[in-house]
């Protein structure tokens, strides 16, 4: 079975990862991969050295009358990640990986196969061991230890690499070329209110936005769907106007990076009105389902009898908050002008949540360019400050992430790659990763490589 695999296509590059593959290379033992990798560069006349952080680094000249041309760094990290199903007989610090083609797939045998990133590697030597690819100026970059903390990448000194342009070669998904990674701002909102006692003469509901899809802000956000927060507040608020309704408590949303699917209030309706607010609640289920319609089917607002609370807040407040939300940026603020279908700058009401005289407020913005973000986020703290919040884009420059601006002059957009990265990929997804490792991301392999029994498209 072990035949099979290096008679897959390209045979170079399968033949370069069945030998990778006959390496063991769990994180922190990799002396043996780093002293394959400089084998192979000795084989094939190949300039190679290993730093000090364990990265190893090669170069191979031009093809003649290419000399000219920008230098090109590949990147692969040379560790794995060591996972095996709990009856499988493995020592991953000694035993090779037993992979095998299955149909469509290359497999491993109960444990993980090492795709990640022997794919990468297999591909760079074999560019590096060819004979017949016309390139200009060509390094390699093999990190060490990328799984358990990116140790290698951390430890490269400047001055090692001479190339201008790196294409980073870890990525699971194929056709897929990304070129830059959304930078993301959380802000929070706080609103400080009075507990008032309930107004006699009136009736205490639970009214619940349920049904919604949700997903991940960073991904879904194109999608449209609805936002459950934003879907109560815009009730609440027009029977506040109506009936002059009277918030006690308020609960939608959960995480800071996830679409709202659901949000709670509990309200108050002076009871003379409350088969007109039956009917507002029946007459805005309808309309929320016509504007979802093919979107967010599942919606449904409902108003329910609840417990009478002991307070409401006080309406002077309340009044700002529900402006506020109102006002509120959400969903997607800017499609990218030069990459169709990409989402530039977004942002999600994630969570609205009162609790003892304090309306707190979670949302994520996000953009791939940093400017954006900034003029994003002092929108959304002039909405706020108006309405009497206190407003924190928390953590400063230090926790915000992201790199690379796509709309600039890219000039490995504008070669080659970007074509090959369209043939076949998600549009959608061609230009910027947003970054999440956390989050199993729908449509994305990165939790196959990682499962004991990972598989890779053959
Ligand atoms: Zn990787």
């Amino acid at each position: 079975m072990e035949k099979n695999l290096k008679e897959l296509s390209p045979r170079r590059v399968w033949e370069k990862f069945y030998e990778i593959t006959r390496v063991p290379r769990p994180s922190h033992h990799e002396d043996a991969i780093r002293e394959y990798l400089l084998a192979e560069a000795h084989t094939h006349g190949i300039e190679a050295e290993a730093d000090a952080a364990g990265n190893v680094i090669m170069r191979k000249a031009a093809t003649p009358g290419m000399e000219s041309r920008k230098g090109i760094v590949l990147q692969a990290h040379m560790d794995m990640v060591p996972q095996k199903n709990g009856d499988k007989a493995f020592d991953f610090v000694r035993d090779p990986i037993e992979a095998y083609v299955d149909g469509e797939w290359v497999k491993a045998d109960g444990t993980t196969l090492g795709a990640d990133n022997g794919m990468g590697m297999a591909a760079i030597l074999a560019v590096l061991e060819s004979d017949d690819i016309e390139h200009g100026p060509i390094e390699a970059l093999i990190t060490a230890t990328e799984e358990t903390g990116m140790v290698g990448a951390n430890g490269l000194k400047g001055g090692m690499l001479r190339g201008d342009i790196l294409v980073n070669l870890d990525s699971e998904t194929e056709g897929e070329l990304y070129v830059g990674c959304a930078g993301g701002l959380d802000a929070s909102m706080t609103f400080s209110y009075e507990e008032e006692s309930v107004p006699a003469s009136s009736t205490a509901f639970l009214v619940e936005v349920k049904g919604l899809k949700g997903g991940h802000s960073g991904i879904e956000i194109v999608l449209e769907r609805g936002n459950a927060n934003l879907v109560l507040f815009r009730l609440l608020k027009m029977a506040e106007k109506a009936f002059g309704l009277r918030l006690s408590s308020v609960d939608g949303g959960g995480l800071r990076n996830a679409i709202p699917r659901e949000a709670t209030a509990v309200a108050l309706i002076p009871q003379e009105k409350l088969q007109t607010f039956g009917e507002m609640v029946k007459t805005f289920d309808t309309l929320i389902r016509a504007e979802l319609k093919g979107v967010d089917d599942g919606v449904t607002v409902t108003a329910g009898d609840t417990s009478m609370p002991a307070s409401v807040m006080d309406t002077e407040s309340q009044n700002r908050l529900l402006n506020a939300v109102q006002g509120c940026p959400n969903g997607v603020i800017r499609m990218s002008p030069s990459m169709p279908g990409l989402v530039q700058t977004s942002t999600n009401l994630a969570r609205v949540v009162s609790e003892n005289g304090t309306v707190r407020m979670q949302a994520l913005l996000r953009s791939s360019v940093d400017s954006e973000k900034e003029y994003l986020a002092e929108t959304m703290t002039s909405v706020f400050t108006l309405a009497g919040a206190v407003v924190t884009p928390s953590g400063g420059l230090e926790s915000q992430y992201g790199f690379a601006d796509p709309e600039n002059d890219d000039r490995i957009l504008r070669g080659a790659l970007r074509p090959q990265a369209g043939c076949h990929g998600d549009p959608r997804r061609t230009g910027v990763r947003y970054p999440g490792r956390q989050v199993p991301e729908p449509r994305h392999d990165l939790v196959r490589t990682y499962d004991p029994l990972s598989a890779l498209a053959g």
